[in-house]
């Protein structure tokens, strides 16, 4: 018997791992888990393959995205990530998806076409003009592992964000400078964000995800 507990709106621990309600039940995304209890699909959110699972893991706590929510996913991949987002936020929410790389573009619009909340566009995250259809939103969510990605989200937040809007982004120290220690680079990260964002809460993801740290931050 499985023991579902929400903890967070839309997000569940059942016997101890991460899970959202499978908005296409009977429907896998990246071979995950699907567990059945009392009649709801669940999708088990692997902390190994998600980022934002792993933060949870961590003990990320202002989890800002609720049923409803408008999401705009930077570097949303082949939909790992997006799909629980699109679990959570539901019919009445959307998650609208930017991927500039056309291989996982193909899985992407794959997925999109099963899940009416997820909206793809094939642009590049540095030029929020080519996807301005998108509209206000209530947070944005970026996982580009590029050097510039701190700017990237401001880019996108000034656009996209109102004043209090939430902000997500994991910082891969890697790709900003590999010849620096990933503290010394973060410290630079959170310098440059703080520019435009009040920081929440901090994360380093390890051991899910080496050399990488997770803001969850607040448009100033
Ligand atoms: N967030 C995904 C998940 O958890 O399912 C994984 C994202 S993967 C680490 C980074 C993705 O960002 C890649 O698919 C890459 O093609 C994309 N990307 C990198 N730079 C980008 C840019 N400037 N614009 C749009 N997508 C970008």
């Amino acid at each position: 018997m499985s023991k579902v507990t929400e903890i967070s709106p839309g997000v569940y621990k059942i016997n101890g791992r991460f899970a959202t309600e499978n908005l296409t039940p009977g429907r896998k995304v990246y071979g995950e888990e699907l567990v059945k209890a009392d009649g709801v699909e669940y999708r088990i959110w692997d902390i190994y393959r998600s980022k934002l699972a792993a933060a949870l893991a961590k003990g990320l706590k202002s989890l800002e995205i609720r049923s409803g929510s408008r999401v705009l996913y930077l570097g949303a991949s082949s939909g790992t990530t997006a799909s629980h987002i699109s679990d959570i936020v539901g019919g009445k929410g959307t998650v609208f998806c930017v991927e500039f790389a056309h291989r996982p573009m193909l899985d992407l619009l794959k997925l999109c076409e099963l899940r009416n909340n997820m909206l793809p566009f094939l642009a590049d995250a540095r030029l929020p003009e080519t996807y301005a259809s998108v509209g206000r939103v209530d947070m944005v969510y970026q996982d580009v592992a590029q050097p510039d990605q701190e700017r990237i989200l401001i880019v996108n937040a000034d656009k996209f964000l109102s004043k209090g809007g939430a902000a997500y982004i994991a910082i891969k120290s890697q790709c900003i400078d590999v010849a620096k220690k990933p503290e010394a680079v973060y410290v630079e990260s959170i310098r440059l964000l703080s520019e435009r964002f009040d920081i929440l809460e901090k994360y380093q993801l390890d051991p899910f995800d080496v050399h990488h740290l997770f803001v969850a931050c607040r448009m100033k």
